[in-house]
């Protein structure tokens, strides 16, 4: 069980005393040129867009790349802010980047992916911004593991910080298959359940790797009652020096804004219209999870056979047999293959484990 959370966030909202439904934080990955930053960020001006975003320094996976302008682009954020009055963002990983952003006027600071992981590292930051009311937004660890996610927004929390928000940004894995980084959605819906008001943004871009899945993911977001989406726009996507294939222009970015459907996470002048179907779906789930009982109670049963005849637990054809049957049935309930493999090699798992705590339970 997780030690209790004291975490205090405020409503995004009111970190800029904003009366939008959502917060839309955009601008390119990387800063390259004062040119870049200014044309791209008055392209977004006018849009629903209210923070400008981009890498100062950037966390390269191989050395050798480009790596970031580093503390020259920190004047260009600063002219962007005089021109356009959009806030700016970027991310820092230590002390100094602390220190020169505080300096030079950055209103959002983010934590990146490969920060996160590290608790000394984000200590550090943390107490560089003990007693500093700014924003700090934390994107979740390369790895899928909510606690380190959990334990950084701690951190900041425990040195003051109340102007406070998560970015999920999908998580790494071996094979990059359709997404740069799968969003794992269970992952910050689970963040939502245990920390309710911390804003919330997802980051389509990060997840995607490409430009083809944005629109899809931030309506997928916007459906889980995100609080905003941050997106890679950049004047010239193609030629940026790093995550060129993801990035798209401000028109191409304010047209997937204007897309968007925005939902409601209730609607106070109705009687929740969901109500009997929800009933319906509590007595399904409770349906369900009977029938998993009686059918680990089964498994048990074939378990005790299975020791007495001295023969081994796993039987690959039956397990083949009933893999088969039931993707078949999922075809005609209209569930996917996926998906019911998913299940099913979670329930044999299962029935595995209690076979073989059955298996090597000493006879009394
Ligand atoms: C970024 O936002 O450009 C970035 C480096 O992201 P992440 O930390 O999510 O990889
Ligand atoms: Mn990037």
């Amino acid at each position: 069980m997780a030690t209790k959370l004291n975490i205090c966030s405020e409503p995004w909202q009111k970190w800029f005393d904003n009366s939008g439904e959502k917060l839309f934080i955009a601008g390119p990955c990387s800063a390259e040129s004062e040119e870049q930053m200014l044309s791209t960020a008055n392209g977004l001006k006018n849009a629903n867009v209210s923070i400008f975003r981009a890498g100062i320094w950037k966390p390269r996976t191989r050395p050798n790349t480009f790596e970031g302008v580093g503390f020259k682009g920190l004047q260009w954020l600063k002219r962007v802010k005089e021109e356009t009055g959009l806030r700016t963002a970027t991310e820092v990983a230590n002390v100094k980047h602390v220190y020169e952003c505080l300096k030079a006027g950055v209103d959002v600071l983010w934590i990146g992916a490969r920060t996160t992981v590290n608790p000394f590292a984000v200590q550090e930051i943390a107490e560089a911004l003990r007693g500093v009311d700014t924003v700090v937004l934390v994107k979740n660890p390369i790895n899928p593991d909510i606690e380190l996610w959990i334990g950084a927004l701690e951190r900041f929390s425990a040195v003051g910080i109340t102007k406070l928000g998560a970015i999920h940004r999908g998580f790494s894995f071996y094979e990059k298959a359709k997404f740069r980084n799968p969003p794992q959605w269970e992952i910050p819906i689970e963040l939502k359940r245990r920390l309710p008001h911390m804003p919330l943004i997802s980051d389509p871009s990060h997840i995607c790797g490409n430009r083809e899945g944005l629109a899809d993911i931030a309506q997928k977001a916007m459906d889980l009652n995100f609080d905003g989406l941050i997106i890679e726009s950049h004047v010239d996507p193609d030629k940026a020096w790093s995550d060129a294939s993801q990035q798209i222009t401000p028109k191409v970015l304010l047209e997937l804004l204007d897309k968007l459907i925005l939902r409601h996470e209730t609607d106070s002048h109705l009687i929740n219209p969901f109500d009997e179907i929800r009933a319906q779906i509590d007595r399904d789930d409770e349906a369900l999870v009977n029938l998993l009982g009686h059918r680990m109670k089964l498994a048990e049963q074939i378990g005790e056979q299975k020791k007495v005849s001295n023969i081994t637990i796993l039987q690959s054809s039956r397990w083949n047999e009933i893999l088969e049957k039931r993707i078949e049935q999922g075809n005609q309930n209209n569930l996917g293959k996926e998906f019911i493999t998913k299940i099913f090699e979670e329930i044999h798992k299962e029935s595995i484990e209690k076979q073989m705590r059955i298996m090597n339970e000493a006879a009394v």
